[in-house]
């Protein structure tokens, strides 16, 4: 299969579904570590496909859930700074901080604005030179190349305005720390295929072999998930633990070099905060040494406090699967997309809104 509308295939995904039917004789539980996945798993009732004893867990794989609340407040701090124009992706306007948003913020008068791309950052510093341009650089491992280049090119164009409130997050431990947590159920993982195709998949033959769990990498369409689920239930039924790439069409052992060089040119690992998950170790990545002078906590000497525990939204147990959006008692009541309580329910990839799109009804039935 070459051409995308052949991974929505109906009959195939019957015949995929059949096999795992016939395939699977134990009690499996599964995480989709990805929330693209989440969204293409609810939207299309693949969980809703699969034998009773299969369960899909969904996991902490949206850059905008994980977040951390100190950093919408970092980034909401310098938004009211006059001469900050601060720049992000759209989907992180909405997401609460601990008193504020910055869609909020905006509409009070600050400068904040939506872009596709940290390029496009760049840009504006140049057309704006009296002005500090920020870009909030969140994201895993798929954003951080870009994020690097904009670093580059504003170096190369000689911009001293421009710079990043860098929160970049990297998958495996992230992995990790959710199979080595004592309460974990889960006995293999979806490993989220954009992510592979950038880092490639030798990353994670050691994971797979630490955790003694399956991974398999992973694409977005349904059919690519059914090939996923399929090869991991089979590595369990055979008692199995190795990496499977069934993402062959784009993702290889050694991933994009290109890319991978543009993080290690100007990012290091760092220990990282994530929402849900707390701080895990070297799991992010921050400026290295080169490239302090882009860093905005160091420009603005930013010192914000700690956010608040104690939050209503319960993102933090859906992040790490051990809720689903519907058992959040706010879910579609105090917490809807227009009226968020937490990032989950913002993003285009949060289990919450996935849940809250497709799945509304059946929740408000079933109550
Ligand atoms: S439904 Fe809303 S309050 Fe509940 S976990 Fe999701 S985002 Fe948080």
């Amino acid at each position: 299969m070459r051409f995308l509308e052949e991974f929505r295939d109906p009959a195939m995904a019957s015949l995929i579904v059949h096999r795992i039917h016939q395939l699977v004789t134990g009690n499996w539980v599964l995480m989709e570590v990805c929330g693209g996945q989440t969204h293409s798993i609810i939207r299309h009732g693949i969980d809703q496909l699969l034998p009773d004893s299969v369960e899909l867990i969904h996991g902490p794989g949206c850059p905008v859930c994980v977040t951390p609340t100190h950093c919408i407040d970092e980034a909401l701090a310098l938004a009211t700074q006059e001469s900050i124009i601060l720049t992000t992706f759209a989907d992180m306007l909405r997401v609460p901080g601990s008193h504020d948003d910055m869609l909020a913020c905006k509409a009070r008068g600050a400068d904040v604005r939506s872009l596709y791309s940290p390029l496009d950052a760049v840009k504006i510093a140049a057309e704006n030179p009296e002005r500090e341009v920020v870009f909030f650089a969140v994201g895993f491992e798929t954003t951080a190349p870009v994020n690097a280049l904009s670093v580059l090119q504003a170096q190369a164009l000689g911009l001293t305005n421009f710079s990043l409130l860098v929160s970049q997050v990297t998958v495996p431990p992230a992995i990790e720390a959710i199979a080595r947590a004592p309460d974990n159920r889960i006995q293999a993982f979806l490993a989220a295929g954009h992510v592979c195709t950038v880092m490639g998949s030798w990353q994670y033959e050691s994971l797979a072999r630490r955790l003694a769990k399956p991974i398999v990498i992973t694409g977005f369409e349904p059919l690519d998930i059914l090939l996923g689920i399929e090869a991991a239930l089979q590595q369990l039924e055979q008692n199995a633990a190795r990496v499977e790439n069934q993402y062959a069409r784009y993702v290889d052992r050694g991933g994009n070099l290109q890319a991978q060089e543009l993080i290690q040119k100007v990012f290091t690992t760092s220990d990282q905060d994530w929402r849900g998950l707390g701080i895990l170790l070297q799991s992010g990545l921050t400026l290295n040494e080169r490239y302090q002078a882009y860093d905005a906590r160091k420009r603005f000497a930013l010192d914000v406090a700690p956010a608040a525990r104690g939050t209503r939204c319960h993102a933090g147990e859906v992040l790490t699967g051990r809720i689903r959006p519907q058992q959040c008692p706010h879910f579609g009541s105090e917490c809807t997309p227009d009226s968020p309580l937490g990032a989950t329910m913002v993003s285009g990839e949060g289990a919450c809104a996935a849940y809250y799109r497709y799945r509304r009804a059946a929740a408000v039935h079933n109550v």
